[in-house]
């Protein structure tokens, strides 16, 4: 939203939101994001269920309903139901559930990793969906691939989390430090400084796809691991 309001500054923009705007973000940290959206001309509601979309018009849980010239519908992630229909044993939501090596627990010759599963036990820390989690996912379900494949016993999982981007506009940024298990630290960092580090983290991912080293990895080592014991049932790998 910020990006649109900032590229179009004569438009009437509306930030519309279940809950409340930066939930998971510090006092201070959230405080920024409202400053900085108020200083965008967006004005904001919170606690609002959106039931329907409708050409022109946001119908309302206990209205009023709310009329747009344009939506942008940006509400979270969904998981597709072939892993359910095919049988695998899935979390609520729908993502195969794991083991400490990204074997499913109903399937162990299928590995699946990203936003489409989930540890089936509890790594320390909640994985939310994102590449911040599907990527060391699908670098700890390749190496254990790679490790079945030849014979190599393979490693448990290992994730925490170091800080959430908040990107607001072109110029300004939220980079909200964060504890291992994704609660706010105190500290955050804003303007010209969060923008960079986000934009390093783009660099960092673009310079682990062209070398094959993948600097999160070092950060990494310090995160809690997930006991490597595989999932028991068939041991020969699906080629
Ligand atoms: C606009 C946007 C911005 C984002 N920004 C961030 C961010 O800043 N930070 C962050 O951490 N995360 C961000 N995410 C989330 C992040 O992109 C995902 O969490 C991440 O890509 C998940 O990786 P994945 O490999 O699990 O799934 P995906 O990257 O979605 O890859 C799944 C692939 O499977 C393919 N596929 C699906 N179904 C089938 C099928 N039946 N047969 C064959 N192929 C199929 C799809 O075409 C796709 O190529 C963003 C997402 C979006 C949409």
């Amino acid at each position: 939203m910020s990006e649109i309001a900032e590229r179009f500054p004569s438009i009437r923009a509306l930030l519309v939101t279940r809950g409340e705007i930066g939930e998971g973000l510090s006092e201070g940290g959230r405080h920024h994001v409202k400053k900085t959206l108020a200083r965008m001309g967006i004005a904001l509601r919170e606690g609002v269920s959106v039931t329907a979309l409708e050409a022109r018009r946001l119908r309302v849980e206990g209205g009023p309903d709310i009329d747009c010239d344009a939506c942008v519908w940006a509400a979270s992630f969904g998981v597709s139901p072939l892993a359910r229909d095919a049988g695998f044993a899935v979390s609520p939501r729908g993502q195969v559930l794991v083991d400490a090596t990204m074997r499913s627990v109903s399937h162990p010759e299928v590995f699946a990793v990203g936003d489409a599963a989930i540890p089936a036990e509890s790594v320390g820390v909640p994985i939310r969906m994102g590449c911040a989690t599907a990527m060391p996912m699908a670098a700890c379900g390749a190496d254990n691939l790679a490790d079945s494949v030849q014979g190599r016993a393979p490693t448990g999982f290992r994730y925490a989390y170091l800080a959430q981007f908040v990107s607001l506009g072109r110029r300004e940024c939220l980079a909200q430090l964060v504890h291992h298990d994704d609660s706010p630290r105190d500290l955050f960092l804003t303007g010209i400084l969060a923008s960079s580090l986000k934009e390093l983290t783009f660099r960092m991912n673009l310079f682990g796809i062209r070398t094959g080293f993948y600097p999160w990895r070092l950060l990494l080592l310090a995160a809690p691991r997930l006991a490597s014991k595989a999932s028991s049932g068939p041991s020969q790998i699906a080629r």
